[in-house]
C-alpha cells in the first residue's frame, strides 16, 4: 500500500503561494535528513507497526533497545543496528512508552507501558537489565481501563516521584491513572483524572520535569494540560493545525520531547498529513521552531505517513552522541512496516545556525 505524498504538491504550491515572500519559504521549508539505520520489518503487512519507546541501558549506551508496537500482534525490540531482540505476541498494542526508576520489591526499575485493544487494558511490562527483556508486571494481568483504548503516555512526577498512564480513546477521552506497586510485586493502576477533547486523539507526550502533559487531537492540534492528577481539566490548544504552520497536516500522530536542559528543548509532533516532523519550543508559548523530513538515501529509505515518534538526547555513541530520534516508516521500501533511527546531531545540523544540543 503506497502512501500519497504531500511533498511532491506541496514543492509545486508553495513557491506559487510566496512570491516575494522568501523568508517565510524558508522558514516552513522541511530539512532534509536521512535514516542511518532502520529496523527489521514486522511480520504482518499492511498497517501494523505504530508507535516505538527508546529504552537506554544503565551502563552501556550500545546496549540500548527500541521498543515498537505491532498492532497486529504485540510488541517488539530491536537492539540499535536494527536488528530484531525479541517478539511479544501479547495482543494488540497501539501506542507505547518507558520510564525510569519505579519503586518495584524493593528497586528502582524501567517500565514499558502500551496497551491491549482487544481487552482495552493498560499492559506493564519491567525491562530486565540483564537479559534486556520485557517481563509483565501487570496486575490482572492487564490494568481495566473502562473503555476503548488507544493511545497513551507515562508520566513521572518531578514533584511527587508518582507515576501516572494517561490512555486516551478515539472518543477524544483521555484517563489518568496512578501506577502503584502492589503486595504481590505486579503495578495496578488507579483512576485519578478523565479529560475530554474535542474530537480522535492519539499522540501523546508528558514532560516530568515541567509537569506538562500533551495530547494529540488527531484533526485539531497539540493540547496542553496540567500533568499532575489535581490540575485543572481544562486544556490549552497550543498548536492548532492549519494555524501554527502551513505544511502541518492531520493526522497529527505521535508526540515527544527532545530535552536540551531541565527546562529547554522541542517538543516534536510527527505531521502524517505532509509526512514531516514539526518542532515547537518545549518551553511556553511553544513557538515554531521548523520542520525536517526523513529523505531516502542510498542504502535506507525515507519515511512516509509516520505514526508514532520516539526522541532521546542521551548519548547513545557514534553518531548517536547527541541523541536519537525514531519514526514508524508507513511505506517501507520492499517490505513491511518498519522504523527508522536518525542521528539527533543530523537533525540539529540541518537548522541554520544548528539547534543547540542537550547540556
Ligand atoms: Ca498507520
Ligand atoms: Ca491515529
Ligand atoms: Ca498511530
Ligand atoms: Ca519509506
Amino acid at each position: 500500500m503506497r502512501t500519497f505524498d504531500f511533498r511532491k504538491v506541496v514543492l509545486v504550491a508553495v513557491p506559487v503561494a510566496t512570491i516575494g515572500c522568501y523568508t517565510v519559504r524558508e522558514a516552513f521549508r522541511a530539512r532534509p535528513v536521512t535514516a542511518v539505520v532502520e529496523t527489521s520489518p514486522v511480520p504482518n503487512g499492511d498497517d501494523a507497526a505504530d508507535d516505538a519507546a527508546i529504552w537506554i541501558h544503565p551502563t552501556d549506551p550500545g546496549l540500548s533497545l527500541i521498543v515498537g508496537t505491532n498492532k497486529q500482534s504485540g510488541l517488539e525490540t530491536y537492539n540499535l543496528d536494527g536488528s530484531l531482540h525479541r517478539r511479544y505476541p501479547i495482543g494488540l498494542p497501539n501506542n507505547v512508552d518507558l520510564r525510569y526508576g519505579f519503586p518495584l520489591e524493593g528497586r528502582p526499575v524501567a517500565i514499558v507501558a502500551t496497551e491491549d485493544r482487544a481487552t482495552h487494558s493498560l499492559r506493564i511490562f519491567v525491562v530486565e537489565e540483564t537479559s534486556r527483556e520485557l517481563r509483565e508486571v501487570s496486575a490482572d494481568g492487564g490494568i481495566a481501563v473502562g473503555m476503548e483504548v488507544y493511545g497513551l503516555t507515562l508520566y513521572r512526577s518531578a514533584r511527587t516521584g508518582a507515576f501516572h498512564c494517561v490512555v486516551g480513546s478515539k472518543s477524544g477521552e483521555a484517563r489518568q491513572f496512578a501506577l502503584e506497586a502492589t503486595a504481590e510485586g505486579t503495578i495496578g493502576g488507579r483512576l485519578v483524572r478523565t479529560l475530554r477533547l474535542p474530537s480522535q486523539i492519539e499522540g501523546m507526550a508528558a514532560d516530568d520535569e515541567l509537569g506538562a502533559l500533551y495530547i494529540g487531537e488527531e484533526e485539531g492540534g497539540i493540547w496542553k494540560f496540567g500533568a499532575e492528577p489535581d490540575a485543572p481539566a481544562e486544556g490549552e490548544l497550543i498548536a492548532p493545525i492549519g494555524r501554527a504552520h502551513p505544511l502541518y497536516r492531520p493526522d497529527l500522530e505521535g508526540l515527544a520531547i527532545y530535552r536540551t536542559d531541565a527546562a529547554s528543548g522541542y517538543l516534536i509532533a510527527s505531521s502524517q498529513g505532509s509526512s514531516e516532523y514539526v518542532l515547537f519550543d518545549r518551553r511556553a508559548p511553544h513557538a515554531f521552531v521548523g520542520t525536517f523530513r526523513i529523505d531516502d538515501s542510498e542504502m535506507i529509505d525515507g519515511t512516509q505517513g509516520t505514526d508514532g515518534i520516539d526522541v532521546t538526547s542521551a548519548n547513545l555513541g557514534g553518531v548517536f552522541d547527541q541523541g536519537l530520534f525514531v519514526a514508524q516508516d508507513g511505506d517501507n521500501d520492499g517490505g513491511n512496516q518498519n522504523f527508522k533511527l536518525v542521528p539527533w546531531r543530523a537533525i540539529a545540523e540541518s537548522f541554520e545556525p544548528p539547534l543547540p544540543s542537550a547540556r
